[in-house]
């Protein structure tokens, strides 16, 4: 594939973070857009901090949002790890053209000489000292005099003091690379021409600039997308905030709800409308059209668009959609009771009234359960009715007698009982026939549930609950 290429390069050491999908998603919309490629790097050489099963995650959790391995626009996964000759490689070249330098100083040695002289940083101490390689020699970079400006595609220009860059490490002491001189040499070796990536990056831009330079190649475009916040306008972060990708997977949002929020992020599709489908998304993404402000990740909207895709789903493509938690070992009700007419009669009723797939289960337990447990909650809140007896036993009665089990008569029926035994508000007397039946105080429209449900079972549950209060 000719055209672009892009790059995502995520470091396998923990869940898939939702703001490295939007960063994922971004580049893979202007991959196929522009007919480019989409590169999957994973910066695997922090082995400490690395587990393969991360790698796993992150390829599934990229199909899932459809970034797929066997798209035409996709390459790799490349793993950095295995590219560690070519990254000493070209820091032996930077050291051989002069651009680097051997450093024998530890951190403590540093620290030590600032004290006593009042400096601060490292300030280019062995640049002249013309030393070689050996143990415990660490390589650093000859940063030039000047600025580096950086041309950022959604930041603008950006201008760097290379006065307050001090010469960074390029080799460790035991000769192993640096991230940023990893990242940058792979980013060479495979040809990328776009990069766009987290904006907690740019910091380290100049410098990987400046080796792009050194090594004699054109910089790439750069691009450093905002940040994700929360409500109180902090950075996502792991252990405050919910940013597992797969946390949302399994909670059921849709993978097409997901990938539409995460495309908004920082990002307003034309025309304003911001519920959009994929493709139109894909063509319309521009990098000069993103806001360099952080963004909000919000959760409320996030509910939004799930329902609303929820709710856009034909019954079928929502039982297909439940079906891995119907399947699943802690299915909310037995799989032999389950009855997949009944399911897709019920989904107009139950799509409205979830914000997941797995609330969706929820609002229908009731259908498939032989006993729905009663919360006691909303035991105690319907047993406040008055004369919650009474409203029990004549709505049986008005309910035994109906001659055609539809909701419209189930409800004609519930309201002239009401009237004749005086309920004293009937919207209230539906409760504890609710919660009769579904074990809850809210849920689907009650008469359509109860013609769902059917004559027989409907009337054993108020039974069952009378005799439970009697
Ligand atoms: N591996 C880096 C990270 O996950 C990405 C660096 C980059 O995109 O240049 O933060």
């Amino acid at each position: 594939m000719t055209g672009p290429r892009f790059r995502f390069a995520p470091s396998p050491t923990g869940f898939f973070h939702v703001g490295g999908a939007r960063t994922a998603l971004w580049n893979w919309a202007l991959a196929r857009s522009m007919g480019g490629t989409f590169v999957l790097r994973i910066e695997d050489t922090d082995a400490e901090r690395n587990r393969p099963e991360w790698t796993q995650g992150i390829i599934d959790a990229l199909a899932w949002i459809g970034v797929h391995t066997d798209d035409p626009h996709f390459e790799g996964p490349y793993f950095q790890s295995n590219y560690a000759e070519q990254h000493v490689a070209a820091a032996q070249r930077l050291f051989e053209q002069g651009d680097a330098y051997y450093c024998d100083m530890t951190g403590a040695d540093v620290e030590a000489r600032n004290k006593a002289e009042g400096n601060q940083g490292y300030q280019g101490w062995s640049r002249n000292r013309g030393l070689g390689p050996g143990p415990g020699h660490v390589l650093r970079f000859k940063v030039p005099a000047g600025t580096t400006v950086v041309h950022d595609l959604v930041r603008g220009e950006v201008t760097f003091d290379n006065s307050l860059i001090e010469d960074f490490v390029l080799l460790r002491g035991n000769g192993t690379p640096m991230f940023l001189l990893a990242n940058v040499v792979d980013d060479m070796t495979m040809s990328i021409s776009h990069v766009v990536r987290a904006e907690e990056h740019l910091p380290n831009t100049p410098k990987q600039q400046m080796m792009w330079e050194a090594l004699g190649h054109e910089p790439p475009v750069w691009a450093h997308v905002p940040v994700l916040v929360n409500e109180a306008r902090k950075k996502l972060s792991k252990r405050r905030d919910k940013v597992a990708l797969e946390m949302y997977r399994d909670e059921g949002y849709l993978a097409d709800a997901m990938v539409n929020y995460l495309m908004t992020l920082g990002w307003m599709p034309k025309g304003g409308e911001e519920i959009q489908p994929w493709a139109q998304m894909e063509a319309d993404f521009r990098l000069e059209d993103v806001n360099h402000s952080p963004a909000f990740f919000d959760l409320k909207k996030l509910a939004a668009f799930n329902g609303d895709y929820i709710r856009s789903m034909s019954p079928a493509e929502f039982l297909e959609a439940c079906r891995p938690w119907l399947l699943a070992a802690d299915a909310p009700f037995p799989a032999d009771r389950f009855d997949e007419e009944v399911f897709l009669a019920m989904a107009p009723v139950i799509q409205p009234r979830a914000t997941t797939l797995a609330e969706a289960l929820g609002v229908v337990d009731f259908m498939f359960l032989a006993e729905p447990a009663i919360d006691a909650d909303a035991w105690a809140k319907a047993t406040a009715t008055p004369d919650l007896v009474g409203v029990l036993r004549s709505s049986s009665a008005a309910f035994e007698a109906v001659a055609d089990w539809s909701a419209d008569e189930l409800k004609a029926a519930f309201e002239q009982a009401a009237e004749a035994n005086g309920f004293a508000k009937p919207g209230k007397a539906q409760a504890p026939v609710r919660v009769a039946i579904t074990g809850r105080t809210v849920g689907p429209p009650l008469f359509e549930s109860l013609e769902f449900l059917g004559r027989d079972e409907t009337l054993r549950r108020l039974r069952n609950a009378d005799a439970t209060i009697g």
